[in-house]
């Protein structure tokens, strides 16, 4: 049988740190026992254009692994050339980048390594709502670049304690970074999501639900987005939305770069109307150099924390999806059932709500 895998580039970093599981170099750790099996496993970074490895494997390969972090964009047009692909596996979470209409219609099966990096990415989301708050990046460059001027790094830095912070998604993630703000003390936490959380964990964390985005969004001083993307969240944070937002607010979005127009929250950096952006994800990734928000700025020439789309493979989040991309295949190889939380799509089926209610 032949597998396929998408991995990132990894570089020397690679070749010194093993624990780099999710790269070309170091293959998720698991080429000796597939190959000890007598299957061929096919690993690569190359994914755009028909020349591509992506392009050239697909046609017969019947396991597709591929991660968030460089994602090989399985279209519909892909998945008719792919007439032996049988189980997609992302190796994280987030399975945004397969054609998931064109994966149910076609009887591929779509699983992730549900929860694998969830706490990798709430702390990612607290320590960006910390630096935009508290105005960190401009502070560091001006002390690479050998000037002190605390006032105008002051003029724009305040304590998150008695700001109302919201997440839009109150899943695995959204809920974590609800708990672990909690000793701010934050004049209040907010949710928004079609699914209310249970009350006993809304009340664990102090929570409050707001059924309307736009009223949702002018509460709050800080929004993080923690949902997936889907048909019914692309472009959700957009012109019209930003304009509901507090004037000076902060936006986190480590949850997928299509979710928030680029644009329009460039613009509303530059209006003052935001007064910072941070998160790891594009909508398109590698994210092009020109990219309008490597450099967007607020008026005062901050604001900005982006990074690239890391914040889900630290090394122990790494450990954690090599081995759930293991107990998949072997499940899949043994016919052992899947873990339920872990299908996205099962055969022919949507068995998540979580990319829209279906
Ligand atoms: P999850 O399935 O546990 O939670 C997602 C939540 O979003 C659910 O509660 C769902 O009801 C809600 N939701 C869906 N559509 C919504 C909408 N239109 N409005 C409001 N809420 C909506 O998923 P999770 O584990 O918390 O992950 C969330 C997303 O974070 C993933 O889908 C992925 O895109 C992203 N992610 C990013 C990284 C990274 O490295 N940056 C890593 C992991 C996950």
């Amino acid at each position: 049988m032949k597998i396929l895998a998408i991995l990132y580039k990894g570089g020397n970093a690679a070749t010194s740190e093993p624990r780099l599981l999710g790269t070309v170099e170091n293959q998720l750790g698991i080429r000796k026992w597939l190959e000890s099996q007598g299957h061929e496993y096919i690993v690569s970074d190359s994914k755009e254009g028909a020349d591509s490895d992506f392009q050239k494997h697909i046609a017969d390969a019947e396991i597709l692994i591929t991660t968030p972090f460089h994602p090989g964009y399985l279209t519909a047009d892909l998945v008719a050339k792919a007439k032996k692909l049988k189980l997609c596996v992302t190796a994280g979470v987030g399975s945004d980048h397969i054609d998931l209409n064109a994966a149910v219609k076609n009887g591929i099966q779509v699983l992730e390594v549900s929860g694998s990096n969830v706490v990798s990415v709430a702390e990612h989301v607290v320590m960006s709502i910390l630096l935009l708050v508290r105005n960190f990046v401009p502070a560091h460059e001006m002390i690479e670049r050998g000037d002190w001027m605390v006032s105008d790094i002051a003029r724009n830095a305040f304590d998150l304690e008695g700001k109302v912070v919201g997440t839009i998604g109150a899943g695995r993630i959204g809920y974590r970074v609800l708990q672990r703000l909690m000793p701010f003390d934050c004049k209040e936490l907010l949710y928004f999501d079609y699914a209310p959380l249970p009350e006993a964990a809304a009340k664990a964390v102090n929570a409050r639900r707001v059924e309307d985005l736009k009223d949702f969004v002018s509460q709050c001083d800080v929004i993080t987005v923690n949902c997936p993307l889907h048909e019914g969240t692309l472009g959700l944070v957009n012109a019209d939305l930003l304009k509901h937002f507090k004037k000076g607010a902060w936006l986190v979005n480590t949850a997928r770069g299509a979710i928030c127009d680029k644009d329009a929250v460039a613009a509303a950096l530059a209006s003052g109307h935001l007064n910072g952006y941070a998160g790891d994800v594009w909508n398109v990734q590698p994210a092009p150099k020109d990219h309008v928000l490597r450099t967007a700025k607020n008026t005062l020439g901050g604001g900005n924390g982006m990074v690239p789309h890391y914040s889900g493979t630290t090394l122990d989040a790494q450990a954690r999806y090599a081995s759930g991309t293991k107990s998949i295949i072997e499940n899949y190889l043994s016919g052992k059932a899947q873990e339920p939380q872990n299908i996205i799509v099962g055969i022919g089926k949507f068995e998540t709500k979580a990319y829209g209610q279906r």
